[in-house]
């Protein structure tokens, strides 16, 4: 068995400078994605989750850290060999009006990835794109036609044959669902499931719903204010939250949030960029992320509760 991570953040910052504020979008994130695996991205909008998916699929340059790709760290390659890493790493977007030009076939948007990966017979690249149509549920003749032909649900689907064109080993998925009806939703999501079996494809699922997390992958992240505050096995994230954030994120799920004994923790603020924080191990292979100063207790007691 292949044990390297597909992929591994390592430690990675990432700030903006917006109005001549700093902006620190991520703060230190380190995750891997295991070969196969989905792991997802939940936080509260603004935690920094689209950053990182950026990061992940190198849209975006950490400001901070390290990106590595099947053991490799990306800027240690020659700018030749990074591109054909990044190509591994595919992306989906929130909103499937905007990452479609408007103005190409879809068979082209599609074809462009083939193209990249070598494929260069016009011949073979229809019928792939054919294939792919089909592949997510639409039909071979749609091929020809323009995105405004197609509704919301259809969209996201051509822009899912798009990012799987190329057989990356990375999907990063920025909540697929989120600008769809809820009645097409699940069906997006069951084409993203069918798209993994028999497969060692990884998804690095964003979202900001604990209940799709919790339907779709193996492991949880939970990003609070640019930083993981708690991961593990989905199970241990569900059945035994530690930290607070988690806590209230799966509250506000009656279906799987379950009712808890004692006082429910106050949601707290993070302590400032740079100060020492650690994770503290729960079970094997889940984590919280503690204050310096908090002993014991990752209520990280003497920072402000949040309003
Ligand atoms: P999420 O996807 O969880 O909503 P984002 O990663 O989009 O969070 O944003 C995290 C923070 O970084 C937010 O405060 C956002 O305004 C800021 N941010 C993201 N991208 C940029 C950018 N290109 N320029 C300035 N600020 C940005
Ligand atoms: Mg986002």
């Amino acid at each position: 068995m292949n044990s390297v991570p597909i992929l591994k953040l390592d430690g990675i910052s990432k700030s903006f400078l917006s109005n001549g504020r700093t902006i620190h979008a991520l703060n230190g994130v380190t995750l891997e994605l295991a070969r196969g695996e989905t792991l997802g991205i939940i936080g509260e909008s603004g935690s920094g989750k689209s950053t990182l998916g950026r990061v992940a699929v190198g849209l975006e340059t950490p400001t901070q850290g390290k990106l590595h790709i099947e053991g490799d760290p990306l800027d240690d390659l020659p700018a030749a060999l990074r591109r054909e890493k990044l190509r591994q790493c595919q992306m989906i977007f929130q909103d499937p009006y905007s990452s479609l030009n408007p103005q190409l076939r879809i068979a082209r948007q599609i074809g462009e990835g083939l193209y990249a990966r070598g494929l260069l017979d016009w011949r073979d690249i229809n019928e792939r794109v054919a294939d792919l149509l089909e592949r997510v549920g639409l039909k071979r003749e749609h091929a020809e036609r323009y995105p405004h032909e197609f509704s919301g649900g259809q969209r996201q689907r051509i822009a899912i044959a798009r990012a799987v064109a190329p057989e990356p080993a990375i999907v990063v998925a920025d909540e697929p669902v989120s600008a769809l009806d809820v009645s097409i939703q699940a069906q997006i999501l069951d084409l993203l499931i069918d798209l993994k079996k028999g497969g060692t494809l990884s998804y690095l699922f964003i979202s900001h719903d604990m209940a799709v997390v919790a339907r779709l992958c193996d492991r949880i992240a939970v990003m609070y204010r640019g930083r993981i505050v708690e991961s593990g096995p989905t199970a241990a994230i569900i059945e035994n939250a530690q930290h607070p954030y988690t806590r209230n994120l799966l509250d506000a799920v009656p279906r799987i949030g379950r009712r808890r004994t004692g006082r429910k923790p106050a949601l707290v603020q993070l302590p400032d960029h740079g100060r020492q924080d650690f994770l503290v191990t729960v079970s094997p292979g889940h984590s919280v992320l503690q204050a310096a100063e908090s002993g014991n207790n990752v209520n990280l007691p003497g920072a402000n509760a949040l309003p």
